[in-house]
């Protein structure tokens, strides 16, 4: 689940800017062959991809190999981060919507 602030930030921003943020973010965080400080290169909160790289399992190649079956020890291909980008889209405007501005 987001906070209110992350998903006060995700309205602000709009969807374009979250997914061109997801993109980045996964591009530099588990896009590599070795990424840095893999399994713990993704903190659990402050922005809303992070939170959302956690419930999609997209936060480390540990969890990127288990739940997407995309081996370990080379570079995501584009085709491979759009489609994690896309899952990361998909579960921030699921809590967007179960979480309306009242
Ligand atoms: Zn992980």
């Amino acid at each position: 689940m987001l906070s209110d602030k992350d998903r006060a930030y995700a309205r602000a921003k709009g969807k374009a800017i979250i997914n061109r943020h997801a993109h980045e973010m996964l591009h530099d965080r588990v896009g590599a062959a070795e990424p840095k400080n893999d399994g713990k290169q993704t903190p659990w909160r402050g922005h809303p991809v992070f939170t959302a790289q956690h419930a999609t399992a997209t936060c480390c190649r540990g969890c990127i190999e288990k739940w997407h079956h995309i081996p370990q020890g080379r570079a995501l291909t584009e085709e491979e981060t759009n489609r994690l980008a896309d899952l990361v889209m998909a579960w921030i405007e699921r809590d967007l919507i179960h979480h309306p501005v009242r």
